[in-house]
């Protein structure tokens, strides 16, 4: 069988168009770099200028082109383009350069593609399950062109990053999220397929908009809207055995109850609770190191009660029962504060995710007020509102740490609670600082800092790897806990030293696998794996990486 998963010579299967369609193909295209035996036996001879380029010259042109756009939208227009048309070349490029793409393809450049998606598209990608799709969802799956499809990211577009009801613009999501699974981990691209469930928006600008791509209607509710989601799950089970189903950027009075609907009946999990929450206890495991402190000994104080903070604090309590602590006492070292104040038991009507951590104390209004009360060691601004970190935030964490913990996770950059500079100016280099969004290296009292994304991004790739490499049948929370772990380990003193809690995206690739092994090894010991188990599983993870390189067609 033909595979695009590594170069060497290949030979050219039947099935293989030719000419014109094979150029078009951007799964198979090699574009300038099909040698010209190739061209002669693919019957591209005119097609393609006479000068043949290797796929470094073909990157020194895409490199070149890209830097000379002035706008990041462009920029992503301008991969977006690649995607479409060289997809072996894109991922070269955004795996080669993660630092330079990733801020482009995914958070911040990608929550203002989405603002802008029916302006700026240009060429349909991933798969667009509609309202009106009722009852034949299984149909529109089937038109999807690849049958190996492993990994499923899917979003209805209510809560996209911190930027609310895009509606099906959304669809960038899922794009950028599978296009990290890709080069962060080396899932096979033909495996992975975004998917929009376009159920309407109630973006009114956007109902305004007749360039809006979605449906122009209010989103659906209640009962069509559960049995669509129903439908699109058992759909694609059957169309694509065994595929894992992330969902993405739903609204909390969905993604919660989601989640408990199906994470013990399918293989399924939710990105922005459970994958959010293992980055930042690496994070959190990370500080540790510097500040000397365990972790059942925190006050972790979060700005935000939403999914990020919940998913955070429950996997923090589960780390620190696995330490030997009670849950009850795990969970009470983790306050959450929402847009009505601290969460604490007396107050009505809490929604039923921030329960395990009302707990017995007087209300309290302000952030600032309830620091000065609960003395966290740390904070966790997963709110979606810029600026909350304050100077005075930041000064009274310092007073009340030697090392304060700052974690600004809010995406884009505009609702970063606190800016990398900021952090360090106002806590006089002191503190421990990681952003859902990237920031630049800082120069404060003759030393650089290099703050690094304490970003899902860091996680997700590899837990995919991992589940698919295995066939898993769940995604379960101790497989996140393991991959916390397993990140926090990759995390070295040189990276510490310089105020990195977490390793440098030039090396995402060798985290991930090792990140895929943690996953691999709890499916195994849980008994949700469905392959033999390898002996090295190491090496059997890493084998399975895709990896950009054309391959080369023998052509006598
Ligand atoms: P969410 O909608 O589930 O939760 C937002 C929470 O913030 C809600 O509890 C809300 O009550 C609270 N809130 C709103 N205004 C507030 C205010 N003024 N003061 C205090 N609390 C307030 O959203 P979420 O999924 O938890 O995501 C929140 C943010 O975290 C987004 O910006 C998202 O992009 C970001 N995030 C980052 C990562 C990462 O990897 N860094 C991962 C997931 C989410």
């Amino acid at each position: 069988m033909f595979t695009k998963k590594v170069g060497g010579i290949t030979a050219i299967p039947s099935w293989f168009p030719k000419g014109a369609a094979l150029l078009r193909d951007p799964s198979l295209n090699k574009g300038t770099a099909f040698t010209a035996a190739e061209r002669d036996a693919l019957g591209l001879r005119g097609l393609l200028p006479h000068h043949p380029n290797t796929q470094a010259e073909q990157v020194e042109r895409v490199l070149e082109n890209f830097r000379r756009k002035t706008s990041n939208l462009d920029k992503y227009v301008n991969l977006a383009a690649l995607h479409d048309r060289n997809e072996t070349l894109f991922f070269r490029i955004i795996t080669d350069h993660p630092d330079e793409m990733m801020p482009i393809i995914y958070t911040p450049t990608v929550g203002l593609a989405c603002q802008q998606y029916g302006h700026i598209f240009q060429r349909a990608r991933g798969l667009f399950v509609s309202a009106t799709d009722r009852h034949q969802v299984e149909s529109v799956l089937r038109n999807w062109p690849e049958r190996n499809v492993k990994m499923i990211v899917v979003t209805d577009g209510e809560r996209i990053l911190g930027l609310g009801d895009l509606g099906a613009n959304g669809m960038g999501i899922p794009i950028g999220k599978l296009a990290l699974y890709t080069a962060a981990a080396g899932v096979d691209p033909t495996q992975c397929l975004p998917v929009v469930l376009d159920v309407g928006t109630n973006n009114a600008s956007l109902l305004d908009d007749p360039l809006y791509i979605g449906l122009h209607q209010k989103r659906l509710t209640g009962a069509p809207y559960d049995e669509l989601v129903d439908e699109f799950i058992h759909a694609a089970r059957h169309v694509f055995p065994g595929v894992i189903i992330q969902f993405e950027d739903f609204a909390n009075h969905n993604a919660f109850r989601l989640l408990k609907k199906y994470r013990n009946s399918i293989c399924t999990f939710n990105d922005d609770i459970q994958g959010t929450a293992a980055v930042a206890l690496a994070g959190l495991l990370s500080a540790l190191r510097v500040t000397g402190g365990k972790l059942a000994d925190q006050r972790v104080l979060f700005l935000g009660a939403g999914e990020a903070a919940t998913g955070i604090a429950e996997l923090t309590a589960a780390a620190i029962k696995a330490e030997g602590q009670d849950l009850a006492d795990a969970r009470a070292r983790c306050w959450l504060m929402d847009s009505q104040g601290l969460v604490v038991r007396s107050r009505a009507n809490l929604a039923e995710h921030k329960l395990p951590f009302a707990h017995d104390h007087a209300p309290i209004a302000d952030f600032i007020t309830a620091i000065r009360t609960l003395k966290p060691t740390a904070i966790i601004g997963v709110a979606a509102v810029g600026g909350t970190f304050t100077q005075e935030v930041v000064e009274e964490m310092t007073r009340l740490n030697a090392r304060p913990v700052v974690f600004a996770l809010s995406n884009p950059t505009s609702k970063s609670e606190c800016t990398a500079e900021q952090a360090y100016q106002w806590s006089g280099g002191r503190a421990l600082f990681a952003s859902g969004s990237p920031f630049d290296p800082v120069n404060y009292g003759g030393q650089t800092y290099v703050p690094r994304q304490g970003n899902n991004s860091y996680i997700f790739p590899g837990v995919g790897l991992g589940a698919i490499a295995v066939g898993a049948q769940r995604v379960t929370d101790e497989m996140f806990m393991a991959a916390a772990r397993a990140l926090a380990a990759q995390v070295s003193q040189a990276d510490l030293d310089q105020g990195s809690l977490f390793p440098p995206l030039a090396k995402v690739r060798g985290v991930s696998a090792h990140i895929a092994r943690a996953v691999a090894e709890v499916a195994f010991a849980q008994g949700h794996a469905s392959v033999p188990q390898p002996e090295d599983l190491l090496a059997y993870v890493t084998e399975q990486m895709y990896d950009p390189t054309y391959p080369v067609f023998a052509t006598d």
